[in-house]
This record gives C-alpha cells, sequence and structure tokens, in this order.
C-alpha cells in the first residue's frame, strides 16, 4: 500500500516536474521566435546621400528597426553599390533584394501598366492622390498590376507639385515647342514629343553641362527642393510652372514571398514605416523647397518664373488627352486604373477648389 502510494505520489511529482519543463520549453520557443531577426536588403535607384529621396529610405529603416526592437534589419545598398538604378524592379521580383525603392513610372517599358502610380499629367494633387491611394481604389489597382510579378508596391514618398521645367528660351506660342530639345521623362515626354519636342534622356550628372553648353534647351528634374543643389537657375532663366508632374509618389517595392512569410507583426511595422515615411517626405520637401526657393531668388534675382500660355497648355491638354485615350483602349487593366482616377478627381476636385484653392485665392494681392 505505501509502495504504491509512493509510487503515486513520485509520478505526480515528476509529472509536475516534466509539465513544468514543457511550459518552460515552449516559453523559450515562443520567446526564440519572437527574438527571430530579419535582414532586408534594400535596393534604391538613388546615389548614397541623395537628399529628400533618401532621407524617406533612411526614415523607413530607422522606423522599422526600432519599432521592431531589432527583429528587424534594414541594410541599403545604393546605385553606386549595386549599379543597376534602373534594375530595382527585377533585383526585387527575383529575391536578390526583399525591398526596393524607386518610382513606379520607372517600368512603364517592362509593365507598362505601372505608369499610373506615380503621377500623371493634369492628374491629382498629392493630398487627392494620398486618398485615392488609402481610401479609393489605388491601392488595390496597383496591387491587381504588381503581384503577378511576385511584388508588392506602396506609396514612397511624395515630391508634390513639380516644377514645369528651366528654359533657355521663352516659350510663346506652340511654334516655340517645336524641335526642343528637352529632357522630360515619362507620359510627360510622350505627350509633348506628339507636339514636336525633340524628348532627350540624359543621366543627371550630365544635366548642368548639357543646359550649360546647349545640348538641351530645357529640362524639368523637381522643384528648389532638388533643383537649388543641381545649379539649373545658374544656366536658365526661366522656371517654368509645372503640369506634367502634379503629386510624383515614389515607391517601395517589396518581395512577396519574403513579406508572406513573415510574422504578422513585422509586416505590421513594415507598412506602418513606409507608410510614415511616405507622408514624412511630403512635408520635407514642402520644407526643403519654401528654403530653397529663397534662396534661389536671393542669389539670382533674375530668375523668371513663367507660366505656359493658353494656347500651349490647350495643346498639351489635347496631347494628353489623345495619349489617355490610346493607351486604355489598348489596355482594359490601363483602362480600369485611369476610369479610376478620372471619376476620382470628379469627385474630390469640387472639394480640392472649394478648400484650399478658394482659400489661397482670397488672399492674393488684387
Ligand atoms: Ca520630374
Amino acid at each position: 500500500m505505501k509502495k504504491i502510494t509512493l509510487g503515486i505520489v513520485s509520478a505526480i511529482v515528476l509529472g509536475l516536474f516534466f509539465t513544468g519543463c514543457t511550459e518552460e520549453k515552449k516559453e523559450e520557443k515562443v520567446q526564440v521566435a519572437e527574438k527571430k531577426t530579419y535582414t532586408i536588403k534594400l535596393a534604391m535607384t538613388w546615389p548614397s546621400n541623395f537628399p529628400v529621396f533618401g532621407d524617406a529610405v533612411i526614415n523607413f529603416k530607422n522606423m522599422a528597426e526600432s519599432m521592431s526592437d531589432g527583429r528587424l534589419t534594414v541594410r541599403i545598398d545604393s546605385k553606386n553599390k549595386h549599379k543597376s538604378p534602373f534594375g530595382i524592379f527585377d533585383m526585387v521580383k527575383a529575391g536578390q533584394y526583399q525591398m526596393g525603392h524607386s518610382a513606379s513610372y520607372y517600368w512603364k517599358g517592362k509593365v507598362p501598366n505601372t505608369l499610373y502610380f506615380t503621377t500623371m499629367p493634369f492628374g491629382m494633387t498629392a493630398s487627392e492622390q494620398f486618398a485615392w491611394f488609402y481610401y479609393d481604389d489605388g491601392m488595390k489597382l496597383m496591387d491587381k498590376v504588381y503581384a503577378p510579378h511576385n511584388l508588392y508596391s506602396f506609396p514612397g514618398g511624395n515630391t508634390g507639385n513639380q516644377m514645369g521645367g528651366w528654359f533657355q528660351k521663352e516659350i510663346n506660342s506652340l511654334d516655340d515647342l517645336k524641335g526642343l530639345k528637352m529632357r522630360i521623362p515619362g507620359f510627360a515626354g510622350e505627350v509633348v514629343s506628339k507636339l514636336g519636342v525633340n524628348v532627350t534622356n540624359i543621366a543627371p550628372g550630365e544635366l548642368y553641362t548639357a543646359l550649360d553648353r546647349g545640348t538641351i534647351d530645357a529640362l524639368e528634374w523637381v522643384g528648389p527642393s532638388l533643383d537649388l543643389r543641381m545649379g539649373f537657375h545658374k544656366v536658365a532663366p526661366y522656371y517654368y510652372t509645372g503640369w506634367h508632374e502634379p503629386a510624383t509618389e515614389l515607391q517601395f517595392l517589396i518581395n512577396r514571398k519574403f513579406m508572406d512569410k513573415l510574422p504578422a507583426d513585422l509586416q505590421e511595422i513594415i507598412k506602418v514605416a513606409m507608410k510614415t515615411a511616405s507622408y514624412d517626405m511630403l512635408t520635407q520637401t514642402n520644407h526643403e523647397s519654401g528654403k530653397n526657393w529663397a534662396t534661389m531668388k536671393k542669389e539670382f534675382p533674375n530668375i523668371q518664373v513663367k507660366t505656359f500660355p493658353e494656347s500651349v497648355m490647350t495643346a498639351i491638354k489635347k496631347a494628353n488627352d489623345d495619349l489617355l485615350v490610346e493607351k486604355a483602349a489598348k489596355d482594359p487593366l490601363a483602362k480600369e486604373i485611369l476610369d479610376s482616377q478620372a471619376n476620382y478627381i470628379k469627385q474630390i476636385r469640387p472639394w480640392t477648389l472649394l478648400s484650399d484653392y478658394s482659400y489661397l485665392k482670397s488672399l492674393e494681392e488684387k
């Protein structure tokens, strides 16, 4: 009897002991899982120490690493390292890099429908476009374009409204556009080439010399935030207001297989960090543009700010509309995206006009 009791007691004690071990092991396992670290290699289109665009990537990295308490490490490679500024799409798709930072319209030669997610001439302003992405169909449509390529694409930082560019000569009529040699990429380049502009593509590092020596007659870059350091105001007197890139949104690309395998909380941290970095770049661009525009005007008081004459704007708008019709007719998904953007502008623009536009107009000096 004593033996049996002892046996039972021993069994219970041993049982408790082993149960305890299992619980501890489980806890240990959970801790190990929580502490599992992931390294994200991120390739960006921009060179090292590139202000604003590069800052958005560094902001993302800092937020993702600190919010994840070190479980995420982001290693950024600039174009100086990977040597393939326009190869980001392929490198992230293939998993050579887990993430990328670039601009969606750079892939238009590869996947034409990516063009519509950076900015469109005569399209949405930055605040309208963020609303389209996050509260209307923007994200859903962008995913429809990128999912077949094993990629997620997210907004990656907005430049706000870009300037129409620096011109050596004043543009007074449509004739002044004919044969004009200009660096103007993307959809806008296709539009003005319909009007006789000789569109050229020159590496950013050679733009200043090209404009100074007359290899090109005009160029567009971004706006004061990034134009000041390029020095264009020193070699071209006319600075035109913009029509062609009203809300240029950069992009974060993520390898889909990599993202889907991450624990849910880390996925959420990455999304929050990207979104915050993207909004922050718009804020920083505004700040830098205001500051740099004051510097430019002070150093070069003869900069002449111009707006293209009405006859030129009407022709550009018509060429743009014709091109949109052509693109939509060729591809049902392009049509779906373009219809979504047009419908969203119809819905939101009256409010933009009633609010910000009316406010600023009421302040205009009479
Ligand atoms: Ca531009």
